[in-house]
């Protein structure tokens, strides 16, 4: 099982960790982000999306009031954020889980939201916050 364990001292930092590992993504992926509002993990996704898409990722932003923001570039980034996801069923409900399996990539903020949809060969990022700038972030292939 792949785990690594990484601290960062900025969002500088973070953005680079999530290019890089966007980078070894390949399509049909799932990431799921575990983590505090403020942990850094959109940081990370504007990272790993600038990684798979080579796009302007000054545009990527929570997708808080839509649940779904779709980037396009050499591959597709469908990244979700589920802190206002009433429940599960709503998510079945708008047919988000056909996006799993749709040719991209899926990053999935609030993850713990649909926690039992999430096929077990998904990545898990969990974050940390361990001071104003630090943040620990372990990724893990794999949901534990
Ligand atoms: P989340 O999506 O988990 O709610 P965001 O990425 O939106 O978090 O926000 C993280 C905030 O923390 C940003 O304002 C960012 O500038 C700040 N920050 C400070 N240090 C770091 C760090 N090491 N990694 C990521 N974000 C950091
Ligand atoms: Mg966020």
């Amino acid at each position: 099982m792949l785990f690594t364990k990484h601290t960062t001292h900025s969002a500088e930092e973070t953005h680079s960790l999530g290019k890089i590992f966007g980078q070894s993504l390949s399509v049909g992926t799932i990431v799921a982000f575990f983590g505090d509002l403020g942990a850094g993990k959109t940081t990370f996704i504007r990272g790993l999306v600038e990684g798979i898409c080579s796009i302007d990722v000054r545009a990527v932003c929570s997708p808080t009031f839509t649940f779904l923001n779709t980037y396009k570039g050499d591959k597709i980034v469908f990244h979700f954020d589920l802190y206002r996801l009433p429940r599960e069923e709503e998510f079945l409900a708008a047919g988000f889980d056909e996006y799993f399996d749709a040719g991209g990539i899926c990053c999935v903020e609030w993850a713990e939201k649909i926690r039992s949809l999430l096929p077990l060969h998904t990545f898990q990022v969990n974050f940390s916050y361990l001071g104003e700038e630090i943040r620990q972030i372990e990724i893990m292939q794999g949901l534990q």
